[in-house]
C-alpha cells in the first residue's frame, strides 16, 4: 500500500489516528485531552487550539511547535505530530500522567532537600540542553514541568522561548514569562540574556520546591516587582546552609553575578550524594534512527527499510514521525516494538499507517469550539449546556448572580445529585486596561516573541500593570503552614509547620480594585503595559489570549436557562442514572487526593456544596464530582477545577480528588485549601 505523505489537510486527520478521551488540562490557549495512538496503542496528550481564539497569539504557538521539533531530550516533553487545519491546531505530545510539579509540591506541602535535588538535577539537565541548542525558555515554573509515568520531569510550554539569531549571548528585550518567576532585569525592561533570566526563574522554582511557597509574592504586581528588583526574600529556618547559599547564588539581582547553568552542572549542592555532575546531553539525539522501529514500520508499510528510513529522516511531524517516535518510546520502556495489524473491533476499516476510515460513529467535532469529543460522555464534560451535565443559569445578561436550585436540594446529594447548579457573575465592560492593550497590539500585531519591540520606547521604570483580581484570589503569602491539600510527607520535620492556611477569599472589593486599576492605566500614559492574562498572577506574562471564544462559550452557558431543571433531569441518560446510583468512585490514595477522615461521602459532598457559594465559586455537579469555576468581572473564566468525592481503600475513608484545569496555580491552591478547610474536611 503506498504511503501517503501529504500535508494534513483537515482536523479529520486526528480521527484517523487517535482516540480521544477526557480533558486533562487547559491553559491560556489550549485544551489538552488524553488520547491514544491507535497503531501503537500508546497514550498521548492532545493539545487542541482554535486558531480564531488564538488571534494574535498564533505566532506564540508557531514558536512553540518549531522549538519542540528541534528539541529532543529525556526531560523535555516530546512532540510527536502536528495536525493543522484552517481553523484548528492539534499538537500530539508525550503524555505525562503524573500531572504538574506544582500540584506535587502543594500536595506534599514542600519537598525534602533530597527529593528536591532529584528533580532539580533534571531541571538543570533540561535547561543545559535547551541553552546548548540556543534557546532560552523564559517561562520556567512548576506548572510547566510535568511528571511522567516514571516520576521523571518533562519540561513543557515553549511558547515564550527565544532563539536569538546571534546566539544565546545576544540580548533579548521582550518582557515575558510569569511575573513571580521573572528576573529583575526582565521586568525592568532592560535588555537581558535569556539564559541568565532562566537561572533566576530556576532559583524561584528551587525555592518553591524547598519551601512550598514563592520567594517573591504579592497580590499587587507593582509591589511584587519592587520586591523582585530588590531581590530580598526570607529564608525559612528549615533550609540547610547549602540550600541558602545556592538560592542566593541563583537569585542575584545582578545577572552577571548569578551562577550559570554550566556551573550548576557540578555545583556542590547539586552533586551532593551523587558525586557526579548532571548528565545534560540528550539520550535521544534527533539524528539517530532506530533499526528495530524502522523494520517494524517497513513491514507495516510494505516498503524497503531504506525508503522507510529516508521518510522518517524527513521529520515532517506527521503520522509517520509520530508512529516512529511512539514505537521508539515503547522500545525504550522495554515493550515490544510492534504495530497493531488487525482492525479495531469498533472500526469499519483500518489502513494502518494511513489511518482508519472516517465513519466512526462516536467521534465528532463541533464547528464552534476547539474540543474534539468522544460521544456524549465527553460532550457532557465540555459543553455544559449540551447534555445532562447542564448549567441552570439566570435569565438575561447582566442579571445579578443568583442560584436557581434551592438549598434543600443541594443539601441532599443522594436524592438530587443529578442536579446541576451554577451561578453567573455580572458582566462588565471592557476595562481601560484591555482597550489600551488592544491599542498596543493594533500598533504591532505581531509583537509576540519579536525581540526589541515591546519595550524599546520606554525610558521609565517599567512594570506590568497588575491584573484584575479574580473573585477567587485570596490573601497569599502562604507562609509555612499545614495545608489541607497536603498528603503526609514524613520526610519533613513537623516543627516547621504552622496552622492551616485559610486565605481570605472573596469577591468583595474586586470590582473596585479593577476600576481603580483601569483608572491607573489611563493615567499611566508613559508606562508600557506588559499585559498578561488577567486570570493569572503567576501565569505567563504576555499578550492576553483572545477572549472571543470564551465569550461565546460563556454565552452558551448563560443562554441555557429556558431548559429548566426538569428538562435537565429528564435528559439524564440511563448510564448517568446508573452512575449516580453506583455511588462515589473507589480509588487509590494519590497525591492529588485529600483524605478527610470521614466515612460518609454524601456528608462530605454536602459540606463542599454548601461552602462553594460563599467562596464565589460557580459549580455544576454530576454525581460525586463538582466542576467549579470562578469568573472575573468581565465574564471570563479565571479558574476551573474539579473536586471529586471518592472512597479510598486504605485507609477506608472518604477522599476529595482535586484537579486544576485552568487558572493561576497558586491562587487555585489557596482557594481549594480555603474550600476544604471551611468545609471542615
Ligand atoms: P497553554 O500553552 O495553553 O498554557 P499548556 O501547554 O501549559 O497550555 O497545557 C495546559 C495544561 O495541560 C498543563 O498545565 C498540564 O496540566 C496539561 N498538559 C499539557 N501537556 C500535557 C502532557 N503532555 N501530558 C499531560 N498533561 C499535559
Amino acid at each position: 500500500m503506498p504511503v501517503e505523505r501529504s500535508e494534513p489537510r483537515s482536523a479529520e486527520e486526528l480521527h484517523k489516528y487517535y482516540e480521544l478521551y477526557e480533558t486533562i488540562g487547559s491553559g491560556g490557549f489550549a485544551k489538552v485531552k488524553l488520547g491514544r495512538h491507535i497503531l501503537t496503542g500508546e497514550k498521548v496528550a492532545v493539545k487542541i487550539m482554535n486558531k480564531k481564539d488564538l488571534g494574535d497569539d498564533l505566532p506564540r504557538v508557531k514558536v512553540e511547535m518549531e522549538a519542540m521539533k528541534n528539541l529532543s531530550h529525556q526531560h523535555i516533553c516530546r512532540l510527536y505530530q502536528v495536525i493543522e487545519s484552517p481553523t484548528q491546531i492539534f499538537m500530539i505530545l508525550e503524555y505525562c500522567p503524573g500531572g504538574e510539579l506544582f500540584d506535587y509540591i502543594i500536595a506534599k506541602d514542600r519537598l525534602s532537600e533530597e527529593e528536591t535535588r532529584v528533580f532539580f538535577r533534571q531541571i538543570v539537565s533540561a535547561m543545559a540542553y535547551v541553552h546548548s541548542q540556543g534557546y532560552a525558555h523564559r517561562d520556567l515554573k512548576p506548572e510547566n514541568l510535568l511528571i511522567d509515568g516514571d516520576h521523571n520531569l518533562k519540561l513543557i510550554d515553549f511558547g515564550l522561548c527565544a532563539k536569538p539569531k546571534g546566539g544565546l549571548g545576544y540580548e533579548l528585550m521582550t518582557c515575558c514569562g510569569s511575573p513571580a518567576y521573572a528576573a529583575p532585569e526582565l521586568i525592568q525592561g532592560k535588555a537581558y540574556i535569556g539564559s541568565e533570566a532562566d537561572v533566576w526563574s530556576m532559583g524561584v522554582l528551587l525555592f518553591a520546591l524547598l519551601c512550598g511557597y514563592l520567594p517573591f509574592d504579592d497580590d499587587n504586581c507593582m509591589v511584587l516587582y519592587r520586591k523582585i528588583t530588590k531581590g530580598k526574600y526570607d529564608n525559612p529556618n528549615w533550609l540547610s546552609p547549602g540550600s541558602v547559599l545556592l538560592l542566593n547564588q541563583m537569585m542575584q539581582v545582578d545577572p552577571k553575578r548569578r551562577v550559570t547553568v554550566r556551573q550548576l552542572l557540578d555545583h556542590p549542592w547539586v552533586t551532593k550524594d551523587y558525586n557526579s555532575p548532571v548528565e545534560w546531553y540528550s539520550q535521544q539525539p534527533l539524528g539517530h534512527i532506530d533499526e528495530d522501529c524502522v523494520t517494524e514500520m517497513a513491514v507495516n508499510m510494505k516498503r524497503s527499510r531504506e525508503s522507510t528510513t529516508a521518510l522518517i529522516r524527513e521529520w515532517h511531524y506527521d503520522h509517520l514521525t509520530a508512529t516512529y517516535l511512539l514505537l521508539l518510546s515503547k522500545k525504550q520502556r522495554g515493550k515490544p516494538v510492534r504495530l497493531r495489524r488487525e482492525p479495531l473491533a469498533s472500526e469499519d476499516a483500518v489502513s494502518p499507517l494511513h489511518g482508519r476510515s472516517q465513519t466512526k460513529k462516536t467521534l465528532h467535532f463541533t464547528d464552534d469550539d476547539d474540543a474534539v469529543v468522544l460521544g456524549c460522555v465527553d460532550l457532557c464534560s465540555d459543553y455544559m449546556d449540551d447534555c445532562p451535565w447542564v448549567s441552570v443559569t439566570p435569565k438575561g445578561a447582566g442579571e445579578k448572580t443568583q442560584r436557581t436550585i434551592d438549598d434543600k436540594r443541594l443539601a441532599s446529594p443522594l436524592v438530587d445529585n443529578r442536579c446541576v447548579q451554577t451561578t453567573t457573575p455580572e458582566k462588565g465592560h471592557a476595562p481601560a486596561q484591555h482597550r489600551q492593550e488592544r491599542k498596543r497590539r493594533d500598533r504591532d500585531p505581531t509583537c509576540e516573541n519579536k525581540e526589541n519591540v515591546a519595550l524599546q520606547e520606554t525610558d521609565v521604570e517599567i512594570f506590568a500593570l497588575p491584573p484584575p483580581r479574580t473573585p477567587a484570589s485570596g490573601k497569599k503569602h502562604p507562609r509555612p503552614g499545614r495545608s489541607v491539600l497536603t498528603t503526609p510527607n514524613p520526610s519533613l520535620s513537623n516543627g516547621t509547620r504552622g496552622t492551616a492556611l485559610t486565605p481570605k477569599v472573596g469577591g468583595s472589593g474586586s470590582k473596585e480594585l479593577v476600576k481603580k486599576k483601569a483608572a491607573e492605566s489611563k493615567e499611566s500614559t508613559n508606562l508600557e503595559i506588559l499585559a498578561f492574562s488577567p486570570e493569572r498572577r503567576s501565569r505567563s506574562l504576555d499578550m492576553p489570549a483572545s477572549d472571543s471564544g470564551k465569550k461565546k462559550r460563556a454565552g452558551r452557558v448563560f443562554g441555557s436557562l429556558e431548559r429548566g431543571l426538569d428538562k435537565v433531569i429528564t435528559m439524564l441518560t440511563p448510564g448517568k442514572r446508573r452512575a449516580l446510583r453506583d455511588g462515589p468512585r473507589k480509588i487509590k490514595a494519590q497525591y492529588n487526593v485529600t483524605l478527610t477522615g470521614q466515612t460518609n461521602p454524601d456528608q462530605v459532598l454536602n459540606q463542599i456544596l454548601s461552602v462553594l457559594p460563599s467562596k464565589h465559586v460557580d459549580f455544576s455537579q454530576k454525581g460525586y464530582t463538582v466542576k467549579c469555576r470562578t469568573w472575573d468581572d468581565y465574564g471570563k473564566v479565571t479558574m476551573a477545577f474539579e473536586l471529586e468525592v471518592c472512597l479510598l481503600h486504605r485507609p477506608e475513608v472518604v477522599g476529595v480528588r482535586r484537579q486544576r484545569l485552568k487558572g493561576d496555580a497558586w491562587v487555585y491552591k489557596h482557594l481549594v485549601e480555603d474550600i476544604l478547610s471551611t468545609s471542615s474536611i
